[in-house]
């Protein structure tokens, strides 16, 4: 196949999944100068994944981005499909009967588990479901939190974890004008938390707290930040990892933590509490969580890669809630190749393999291809390198068999499924900007399947 064959009609190209992967992805290939047809497929009805359901929501500079997708809505060459779960209403097999290229950008969704006794017990929480909640995930809505206890724990030393500490930590009157759910407001407005525990099984330096975001929790008001001297205290491969010229963030990490230990007295507002160098063994409690063991550990190997090893020295943890938050595994899609072992699709470089072979025309980007670490800025380097291996490989790939927009759309109606547009989101979002006016807020999200498809009735 040469490229000038593809001058004939348009390449069609499905991604799936509507994150900011997705996005970034679009909006590449429209910027392409060849005929395009990009259908953009999401299971949910409303687009753009975690920036939506994850980014928090005291954080609405990051979430801007969503006005600059927005405006793709506007190119003839792309359609939104949401409502649509692939791999469940259409399979990857009628995918490639329909498209010529296919990228999977659907994310990293299953929580990783601690692995440790008890992790079952009530009141104890993956930290996405928490993130879900408070940002009106449509299948989150209906969670329950239990605020009432005085100490809460989360485990885990990324961003994430710090988002909850903040949420938790601050006052609501701090969150009242952000499009955080009003029920999430409610609960949280009257949430007996005091105590908040953030606990990392090695040191601050390997810690990956972005400098920003541990900054904000050293300025929360009415919540202090706590942090024992003794955990600032380096193995010499730690040493060497801090005076590394280019760990920049790790020093400003550090001189922060190193500062804010000289000022760490627990006070009557919130606190929050950090705990380095310890793993949780074991979760204890009757019907619910009533605290956690934890094993000190020290680090052991060269620097850039020391493991946690315990040295058997246990303490106990008093909490009344706890939050998991150590990363997440992509989920497997039928015939579509894995990596079991990463969690994520088999590819190399973003081109999906079959035992190492490369499957033309099939792309994975964002968490789905890498794992669920870096940015949103990340993304938008996979959409990079994805476009230069596609333009590299257009004379390899084959031309679907249905290469005309109507079979899908016949295919999804002839099953039933109502599907949502890119309109039918600007539909949407002009609703919940309305409705977040009534309360000082920049939009009060619908949250609910129902009431979705009511609003677009
Ligand atoms: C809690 C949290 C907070 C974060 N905060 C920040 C931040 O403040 N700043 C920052 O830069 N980064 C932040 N990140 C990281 C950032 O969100 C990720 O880098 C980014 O969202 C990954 O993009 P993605 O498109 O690969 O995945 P996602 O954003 O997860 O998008 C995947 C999309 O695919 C859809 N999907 C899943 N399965 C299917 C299917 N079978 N069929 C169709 N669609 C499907 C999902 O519904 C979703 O819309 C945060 C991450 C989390 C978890």
């Amino acid at each position: 196949m040469e490229k000038s064959k593809w001058h004939s009609r348009d390449l069609r190209v499905a991604i799936v999944g509507s994150g900011p992967s997705g996005f970034f992805a679009t909006e590449a290939l429209l910027n392409l100068d060849i005929l395009i047809q990009v259908d953009l497929f999401e299971c949910l009805p409303i687009p753009y994944g975690l920036i939506r359901y994850g980014i928090a929501p005291d954080h609405p500079r990051t979430k801007s981005i969503i006005n600059k997708f927005n405006s793709l809505g506007e190119s003839n060459k792309f359609r939104f499909i949401g409502n649509v779960n692939i791999g469940v209403d259409v399979n990857y097999k009628e995918l490639q009967d329909y498209y010529d290229v296919i990228v999977f950008s659907y994310g990293a969704n299953l929580p990783k588990r601690l692995g440790i006794p008890n992790e079952n017990l009530n009141g104890i929480h993956a930290a996405i479901e928490f993130v879900r909640w408070y940002n009106g995930h449509p299948h989150n809505d209906h969670t329950k939190f239990d605020l009432s206890h005085k100490d809460a724990v989360i485990v885990g030393n990324g961003n994430v974890a710090l988002d909850i500490a903040r949420i938790l930590g601050k006052n609501v009157n701090e969150l009242k004008d952000t499009d955080i759910t009003q029920y999430a407001l409610s609960s949280l407005a009257a949430s007996a938390i005091k105590n908040i525990h953030i606990v990392g099984r090695r040191s601050p330096l390997q810690a990956s707290f972005s400098f920003k975001d541990l900054k904000e929790i050293s300025e929360l008001n009415d919540c202090t930040m706590i942090v024992n001297p003794n955990d600032l205290d380096l193995n010499q491969a730690s040493r060497e990892e801090l005076e590394n010229p280019q760990s920049t963030y790790k020093k400003l990490n550090y001189r922060l933590l190193e500062n804010a230990s000289k000022n760490s007295k627990c006070k009557n507002g919130r606190n929050i509490i950090f705990h380095f160098l310890k793993s949780p063994v074991m979760c204890n409690g009757r019907d619910r969580i009533e605290s956690i063991i934890l094993e000190k550990n020290v680090l052991n190997g060269l620097p850039e890669s020391q493991n946690a090893v315990g040295t058997g020295d246990k303490e106990e943890l008093k909490c009344g809630i706890l939050f998991s938050s150590i990363g997440y595994r992509g989920s497997k899609m039928n015939n579509v190749p894995f990596d079991e072992r990463k969690g994520v699709i088999a590819n190399i470089d973003g081109r999906v393999v079959n035992d190492g072979e490369i499957l033309n025309g099939i792309y994975a980007i964002g968490w789905i291809q890498r794992g669920s670490n870096g940015l949103l800025g990340t993304n938008k380097r996979d959409s990079t390198r994805f476009i230069k291996c596609l333009l590299d490989d257009l004379d390899k790939i084959n031309p679907c068999i249905k290469p005309d927009k109507r079979y899908i759309n016949d295919l999804l109606s002839k099953r039933g499924i109502k599907t949502t547009s890119f309109s039918d989101w600007l539909k949407l979002d002009q609703i919940e900007i309305e409705r977040g006016m009534k309360h000082n807020k920049p939009r009060e999200k619908l949250v609910n399947i129902n009431e979705i498809s009511d609003c677009l009735n």
